[in-house]
């Protein structure tokens, strides 16, 4: 019997939920919904590795993916102990000021035990990891290589009740059944697509591109290494500084190596030019501490990187029983390490609007998705704005302009960065913002909002920028 009318006949009884896609997104979402759902059910296109390995469905797992602070506390109380999981796998702790050196667009940020540390590992340990605790719900089951297709409709087409499946031979098409159904299958959706032949108006998108290319290396971090530092970023310095790289150190004593170039200065794939493109930074620090090192991998490339938010909060119309969450709704630049996080957000805000939902009235779903779609673009109105206001600090970006208040928030938060070169309880909120422990109000705290008024009325022979560049200020 194949695996798709097993699982038709165990769902036969009782409520189910049915995931469209196994990355992060889906992952959380389907957490979320074993606690709400009788069965839940995972379909994935690809075949799922038993171990931390690639697949061909998120290739950005090969590049640097950094899960923020506020994306690490909501996994952890979605997985209890996962954190320990991580570090028995060997994945480092790295205190954000201590021990990651950011090399911002006006110098060094100062180093000094901060607050806040975070869980250094590869995208590809964390998703198994979560994906293996998944598997200990017995009310949850995944469909690896498993693709869907499309959606069917109940007889007044205002509901969704089954989701169209292709798995194995590629001339089966099979159906099964759903009461929900969350689409959470990346930045190439089809959601938009199905909506349209099902008679619905697909979502406006908004897309901002600043023509970001990542290139990425995996290095052994060589064993005779000497520096007071574990972690690197090197941030682009418009307007003319189009060159940014990160040192990400993970479980196996390895090192994640990515070089991006923004407005299309997209950095080489091939693994001569690699370390080219390094020397050329405007700090020899990586092209110094990767010269040497053992290459672990070939050069992996990325390019797709606009952001992208389909408005599904905007539709007119939308069938019941079915959401859109993760990248599937917006997709980010990926520099500011946002993605993971607000697909977290956006499980803990499904969680929210399911426990209201039945609350008010037990199994019935009329409602949820517009309630859903319209918290989630609540959610991404921060992390977007963060993403597209620094992105437009380029000439060359392209895509809808920033309205007039995120252009004054990019001008203030230039001020707060400039602060928070030369003061560490500034440069601690700037973090915690980065990290989306705080929002961008707490630089209008009145102990920052005073000095960067005096910072503007009476600027400073500015400190931070006679800070040179070239090496790593010393931990304080
Ligand atoms: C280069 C790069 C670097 C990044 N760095 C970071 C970072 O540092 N920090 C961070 O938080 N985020 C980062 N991100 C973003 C992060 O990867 C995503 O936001 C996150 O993985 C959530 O994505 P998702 O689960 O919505 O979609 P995806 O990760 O794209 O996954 C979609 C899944 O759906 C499956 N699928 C697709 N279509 C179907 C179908 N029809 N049927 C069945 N299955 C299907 C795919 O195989 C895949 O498994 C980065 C992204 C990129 C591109």
């Amino acid at each position: 019997m194949s695996q798709l009318v097993e699982r038709q006949q165990a769902i036969a009884n009782g409520s189910h939920a049915l995931v469209i896609g196994s990355s992060m997104a889906g992952l959380l979402a389907a957490r979320i919904l074993v606690d709400h759902f009788d069965n839940v059910t995972v379909v994935e296109r690809d075949r799922l590795p038993q171990q931390p390995e690639s697949r061909h469905g998120t290739p950005q797992a090969n590049h640097v993916h950094i899960l923020l602070a506020q994306g690490e506390r909501i996994l952890e109380q979605m997985f209890p102990g996962l954190e320990a999981e991580l570090t028995t796998a060997g994945a480092p702790s790295l205190n954000m000021a201590a021990d990651f050196a950011f090399l911002g667009v006006w110098g060094w940020f100062p180093r000094f035990h901060s607050n806040l540390s975070i869980r250094a590992c590869s995208r590809l340990l964390l998703e198994w990891a979560v994906r293996r605790r998944l598997t200990a719900y017995s009310n949850l089951q995944f469909l690896p290589e498993t693709q869907a297709i499309g959606l069917l409709t109940d007889n007044s087409n205002s509901q969704v009740k089954a989701v169209k499946l292709r798995s194995g031979d590629v001339s089966q098409e099979n159906e099964l059944n759903a009461d929900l159904v969350i689409d959470a299958s990346g930045r190439n959706s089809s959601l938009p697509k199905w909506l349209e032949t099902l008679g619905y108006p697909s979502p406006s998108e908004t897309v901002v591109n600043s023509f970001l290319g990542y290139s990425t290396r995996w290095y052994e971090r060589p064993e005779n290494f000497q520096a007071d530092w574990k972690g690197l970023l090197v941030a682009y310095k418009p307007p003319h500084d189009k060159r940014g790289a990160v040192i990400y150190p993970v479980e196996g004593d390895r090192w994640a190596v990515t070089l991006s170039g923004i407005g299309r200065d997209y950095p080489p794939t091939d693994e001569a030019d690699f370390l080219e493109f390094a020397r050329s930074l405007r700090t020899p620090i990586v092209y110094e501490a990767i010269k040497d090192a053992k290459p672990l991998s070939p050069v992996y490339a990325y390019r797709r990187t606009e952001n992208c938010w389909h408005h599904y909060e905007k539709l007119s119309r939308m069938p019941e029983g079915l959401v859109a969450m993760g990248d599937a709704v917006c997709a980010f630049n990926p520099f500011y390490g946002q993605g993971m996080t607000t697909a977290a957000l956006g499980a803990s805000t499904l969680d929210q609007c399911l426990k209201e939902q039945f609350r008010s009235s037990p199994n019935n779903l009329t409602g949820l998705t517009r309630n859903f779609q319209k918290q989630l673009a609540h959610i991404l109105e921060t992390p977007w704005m963060m993403a597209t206001s620094e992105d437009f600090r380029w000439k060359t970006t392209e895509g809808a302009q920033p309205d007039s208040m995120t252009r004054l928030m990019q001008r203030y938060g230039d001020q707060v960065a400039l602060l928070a070169v030369n003061h560490t309880d500034v440069y601690q909120t700037y973090i915690e913002v980065i990290h989306m422990i705080k929002p961008p109000t707490a630089f209008f705290a009145p102990s920052i909002l005073a000095r960067v008024l005096g910072q503007v009325i009476k600027p400073h022979p500015e400190k931070a920028l006679l800070i040179p560049e070239l090496a790593v200020p010393k931990l304080s």
